[in-house]
């Protein structure tokens, strides 16, 4: 079988059977008979159903991480295709199948033909739990990176916002850091005809909601982005009584180191000020999910580097390969120098224009083999310096 068979044939099965976060099982397993398959040495079970194998050039030299993400999401698909999501209500909607097939196939490839690994060693995590379960960060916090002295890190992500045949990749912030919280208001319930006896935690929260918007607009430098949305507000049942309790949740995404330390003060600040001022008691909860994903210009230059090699000289954008959503492989580059970038794999001719997370969402599987080729390549100019 081709590499681009095998590919194809590695994505599909794995699409066929999604997994959600932490419960990659069958996926992890997949990946460990794979590389059982080709003579090479593993770990598994980190962190549930994550998995480690190092390949060594046997010349001395650096040590690089190629890292995949394995789980899919709570998403009932509804593509018509052969390979279609057999477990009804979880879905590969993000391409994380494409991701594990490309680093399964990097297996294969470094046991068909390990020349082009010119020296040290390169380092293949399947990770878990990409999708807001901390498996990067659980990953890195078991101490990989320093039990096998890792150099430099990497990772690529299909991407349905750019074309088949380029590739993504930006200097510095690429990502935007992803906080959750949850702000409870108490105010004191009433009579709606008279709300001097009460404490309004509606109206508490609409001044919070309003108020939240000037950490953007006011608190933060223009040049830097930030998003602040609440997406879920909660409150009473009935037209006439003045509720106790009124329950917000949202996120927060920014894109400066400077920025993601400065705003849990302003937010908290903000919410405990209002709340304070009009006589409600709040309650927040306040979590960090993911760190901004930052590029080193160094690792993203061989990236452009590679790109240029294997796709052509115009295969590099930088459009389309910023955005607000959030990744954790921040949790790996906050640790070590490298880079995360996307690989293009829109059609539309094909008709492979969803965006990710849709339920119809789907991609070209041209973008599988690129990939692989970027990556070898990626390997390859790292490991020659
Ligand atoms: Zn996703
Ligand atoms: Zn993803």
């Amino acid at each position: 079988m081709s590499t681009k068979e095998d590919l194809v044939k590695f994505r599909r099965l794995i699409h066929r059977n999604p997994e959600i976060m932490f419960q990659e099982i069958q996926t992890s397993n997949l990946v460990e008979q794979h590389l059982k398959s080709l003579g090479m040495s593993y770990e598994s079970q980190i962190v549930k159903t994550g998995i480690l194998s190092l390949f060594d050039s046997g010349k001395p030299g650096k040590t690089i991480l190629v890292r995949a993400d394995m789980d899919a999401l709570p998403i009932h698909e509804e593509n018509d295709v052969e390979y279609k999501s057999n477990n009804p209500g979880v879905m590969h909607a993000c391409g994380h199948d494409g991701h594990t097939a490309i680093l399964m196939s990097l297996a294969s490839e470094l046991k068909k033909d390990p020349n082009f690994v010119p020296s040290g060693r390169v380092l293949l995590v399947f990770q878990p739990a990409e999708e807001g379960g901390g498996g990067g960060d659980q990953m890195v916090a078991t101490g990989i990176l320093d039990k096998y002295s890792v150099d430099a890190v990497f990772a690529l992500h299909v991407w349905n916002h750019i074309d088949v045949g380029n590739v993504g990749v930006v200097d510095g912030t690429m990502m935007a850091s992803v906080d959750e919280f949850e702000i409870q208001v108490k105010g004191k319930s009433g009579h709606g005809a008279m709300p001097q006896y009460t404490v309004d935690p509606i109206y508490v929260s609409a001044q919070i909601i309003n108020s939240l918007q000037s950490i953007v607009s006011r608190n933060t430098d223009p040049m830097e982005p930030a998003v602040v949305t609440v997406g879920s507000i909660h409150a009473g049942e009935a037209f006439n009584v003045i509720p106790e309790i009124c329950v917000m949740k949202g996120t927060i995404r920014t894109f400066s180191k400077k920025v993601y330390e400065s705003i849990p003060n302003q937010f908290q600040n903000l919410v405990r000020g209002i709340a304070g001022a009009l006589g409600a008691e709040v309650e927040i909860i306040y979590d960090r999910v993911n760190k901004p994903t930052i590029n080193s210009p160094q690792m993203a230059e061989i990236v452009r580097r590679a790109s240029e090699n294997i796709l052509g000289k115009d295969s590099v954008t930088e459009e389309g390969a910023r955005t607000m959503g959030g990744e954790d492989f921040s949790a790996f580059l906050n640790a070590r120098p490298g880079c995360y970038f996307f690989i293009g794999s829109r059609n539309e001719k094909k008709g492979f224009v969803k965006p990710h997370h849709n339920s119809r969402f789907d991609f070209d599987e041209d973008a599988l083999k690129n990939g692989l080729d970027v990556m070898k390549e990626v390997i390859r100019l790292f490991l020659s310096n």
